[in-house]
């Protein structure tokens, strides 16, 4: 935190219901990542720092995050598991029984009864997020203003569409990938994405970075029968049917649950990822693709 609490509620009262909303909105998410980021790390998934939260809580069977009060001060009407009074209550409910716990984030550890690593994971992953709402309180009191040039490319991404439409300022980090846009981004942003390509040999990870760096190829005619076993296929649709939208969690999803091949690259990303794009892109042809990165592949398909 840069800010002191009584710098941020004062900046904070100063915004506009819909630009609270918004960022309120947006605090629960990124806590939710980061929790869901931590409990699927510790169980041994590798997931891509940016899966949604959705996602990346189908892999989980305990504890979700659901969302958080701020009383405004340290209040007795909102109280941890033990008692203590707090300003901000932090809650969570466990998948398979439903139960909800509600605690400060200092007691996380005893409350929920999980490891010291996983505890310093979700309060280092909190902490950074309550820094960039600072760095975004500071912008906006200081009247920060993007660069007009940097805004004058087709198609922004959604979260930088989000801020401007509030007039909430840009995140550093925002700004930055606006400035690291390839020349070809025009073209990804009209919801093109380049069809996924094999790596033809055991060149792992530099294959594995690379072949979403070279130029798109046209796909395989005959690739849907290639490589990925046919009892995958109708795990695969019932995920895509229960929601599950990256890639990558479907992967570790077939792993777990499929007993799928779970050889990976060095990058911890499993080998069958690229068949799993290729089955998913070809069975649904008018899913939306959206690549995250080089990590993974979020796909949305119309009703
Ligand atoms: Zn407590």
């Amino acid at each position: 935190m840069i800010l002191t609490v009584e710098e941020r509620d004062s900046i904070l009262s100063e915004l506009n219901e819909q630009q609270r909303d918004f960022l309120s909105k947006q605090l629960v998410r990124s806590r939710r990542t980061v929790f869901a980021n931590a409990m699927a790390k510790e169980k041994g998934f590798h997931i891509p720092e940016n899966a949604d939260p959705e996602d990346i809580e189908a892999l989980l069977d305990e504890w979700v995050y659901t969302g958080y009060i701020d009383a405004g001060s340290v209040s007795p009407e909102l109280r941890c598991e033990c008692g203590r009074s707090l300003r901000y209550q932090h809650q969570v409910e466990h998948k398979k029984t439903g139960e909800v716990k509600k605690f400060g984030i200092e007691h996380l550890k005893e409350h929920l009864g999980i490891d010291a690593s996983m505890v310093s994971a979700i309060k280092k992953g909190f902490d950074a997020i309550d820094y960039e709402l600072d760095e975004m309180l500071i912008k906006r009191k200081s009247d920060w203003q993007p660069n007009p040039e940097m805004l004058d490319i087709e198609g922004l991404p959604e979260d930088v569409m989000s801020h401007l439409k509030l007039g909430l300022p840009l995140l550093d980090r925002q700004v930055k990938r606006l400035r690291q846009q390839p020349p070809a981004r025009k073209v990804w942003i009209d919801n093109y994405t380049p069809p996924v390509q094999e790596p033809s040999s055991n060149e792992d990870m530099l294959l594995d970075l690379f072949t979403w760096q070279e130029e798109p190829m046209a796909p395989k005619p005959s690739a849907a029968s290639s490589g990925l076993p046919a009892s995958l296929h109708a795990p695969i649709q019932a995920y895509i049917a229960g929601g599950v939208r990256s890639a990558r969690v479907i992967c570790e999803l077939l792993i777990r649950e499929q007993h799928a091949d779970e050889e990976r690259f060095l990058t911890g990303k499993p080998k069958i990822f690229i068949e799993v794009c290729r089955f998913i892109e070809q069975s649904y042809p008018n899913a939306s693709v959206q690549a995250l990165d080089k990590e993974d592949r979020s796909y949305s398909i119309p009703e």
